[in-house]
């Protein structure tokens, strides 16, 4: 059988992330990826769909300046972010965190920087194995690193095995092998899948990559676009990134399995009082720019689909879910990373630098042999990133339109009386919902900061 110190199953950015750390202290790092093909990318690599936008502070969380990467990686450089409600608007210009990072943040081509991880994790000697889907994976608990049999063997769709010391799992907020792999390591009757997966936080993203007018583009090239309290259902929202050469990403994500009867139609602006059921992902972009554009152009014909961009036919859709992190069962050998570790947040698809900075970590301790510091890391790494994401979903989970324009009003005071200082910096001269906001805010972080973890590793048997 082949025997490698550790095997990490998906090759997105935790998986080749882990590789490159493993790798670069000489520990012999293997990726198997199952391939998913793309219309924006030759060889087969990671799924790789992603709105891909990165804040400035994120570039520090990550640990990689986008001046590393190769040409054409960075699509655009961004000074703002805007919300946009019903009938109220906040565009944000700083997120109030220092960084490395001069600009508000970059959007970038996600297939070409998978593509840059693949060929950094390969330079520092990984190796990234592509269509190879991973089945299963046995782990023998009595086994630890440096004996002669492997403490995990990894079963390939190929009926092939492999022989790993260290398991780094990176399949992505799907984790259809990280559900296997942890339900070895709960108690009887807890399972992962209804831990990391609830029935009733799952969501769908879909985007289409369409090429905008002129005038659109000057508008929206350097910007984050949302609009909120739109479209009906936790957390379900659509937004505009922009990409080169007039072309944009346009997405939403939305809970699977809504009902519309539980909605009134007239409060959302993208429902119509005839839809007898919810609007499709398309049919949803399409009412937001006949909404928003549709008084000044023909929508069909000026923002038509770019169909060789994305993954499909000019198009992306991505099963998510909402959840919170959870710990990994380490003194088994085993980090889960990135999106397989829910943090991936269904609020705002934040998760490549996260993805990365708990990949590079798990790669590190790997190398050295021992895993046991990993869950304590990616906390010190990640966690009041994770909180701020957590609280925040959590706040907004059940508002209605209302809410929402009460919200993006106060926060655009909030802006306005200190332009540059960051939302929620000073709230206290820009009015009384403004401070509602904050003391809100500031009071479920407290609460969150306690029970963020999902899976906590006191739970794991072995
Ligand atoms: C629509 C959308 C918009 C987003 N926008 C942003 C954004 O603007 N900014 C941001 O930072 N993040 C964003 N994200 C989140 C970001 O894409 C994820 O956080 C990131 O991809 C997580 O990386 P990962 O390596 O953990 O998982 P993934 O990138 O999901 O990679 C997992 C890989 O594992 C492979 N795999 C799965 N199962 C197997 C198997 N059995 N065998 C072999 N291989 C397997 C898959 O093919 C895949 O390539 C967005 C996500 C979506 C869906």
């Amino acid at each position: 059988m082949e025997r490698v110190d550790v095997a990490i199953v998906g090759g997105g950015p935790g998986g080749t992330a882990a590789a490159h750390a493993a790798a670069s202290a000489d520990a012999d790092a293997l990726v198997l990826e199952k391939g998913v093909p793309r219309a924006d990318r030759e060889r087969l690599g990671p799924d790789s769909t992603d709105a891909a936008g990165i804040l400035d502070y994120w570039v520090d969380i990550m640990g990689i300046h986008p001046d590393e990467f190769d040409d054409g990686v960075v699509q655009q450089e961004l000074t703002r972010a805007e919300f946009r409600g019903p009938d109220a608007a906040a565009t944000l210009v700083d997120t109030g965190f220092d960084s490395s990072y001069d600009g508000f943040g970059y959007t970038f081509h996600r297939a070409r920087f998978d593509d840059w991880m693949r060929d950094r994790a390969e330079d520092a000697g990984a190796e990234y194995r592509v269509g190879v889907s991973v089945r299963d994976v046995g782990t023998d608990r009595s086994l630890g690193p440096g004996d002669d049999e492997p403490r995990h063997v990894v079963e390939l769709a190929s009926g092939d095995e492999v022989g790993a010391d260290f398991l780094v799992l990176a399949d992505g907020p799907q984790r259809t092998v990280t559900n296997r792999v942890l339900d070895g390591f709960l108690p009887e009757g807890s399972r992962a899948s209804d831990r990391l997966a609830p029935p009733d936080a799952n969501h769908i993203a879909y985007q289409e990559y369409r090429r905008v007018p002129e005038a659109v583009f000057e508008e929206v090239h350097d910007a984050l676009v949302f609009w909120w309290g739109v479209m009906p259902g936790e957390t379900a929202y659509p937004w505009i990134f922009p990409n080169r050469d007039r072309v944009c990403r346009i997405g939403l994500t939305m809970p699977i399995g809504l009902d519309i009867d539980a909605f009134d139609a007239d409060a959302y602006e993208l429902l119509s009082a005839d839809d007898d059921s919810i609007p499709t992902g398309s049919e949803y972009i399409r009412r937001l720019l006949e909404w928003q554009y549709g008084d000044e152009y023909d929508v069909e014909t000026d923002f038509p689909i770019v169909e060789e961009a994305g993954k499909r036919d000019g198009t992306e859709t991505y099963p998510i879910s909402s959840t919170r992190p959870i710990d990994s069962p380490t003194e088994a050998g085993i980090a889960v990373v990135g999106g397989a570790m829910g943090t991936t947040s269904a609020f705002h698809e934040g998760g490549d630098h996260v993805a990365v900075r708990t990949g590079a970590i798990a790669g590190e301790l790997v190398a050295a042999g021992d895993l046991a510091a990993y869950n304590r890391r990616w906390k010190e790494a990640i966690g009041d990133e994770i909180v701020r994401n957590v609280t925040m979903a959590d706040m907004v989970a059940e508002y209605d339109p209302d809410d929402w324009n009460r919200v993006i009003a106060a926060a655009d005071a909030m802006l306005t009386a200190e332009a540059g200082d960051g939302l929620l910096a000073q709230p206290y001269r820009s009015g009384w919902e403004s401070a509602k906001l904050l003391l809100a805010y500031k009071w479920n972080k407290r609460k969150t900061k306690r029970h963020y973890v999902s899976i906590d590793e006191h739970e794991y048997r072995y």
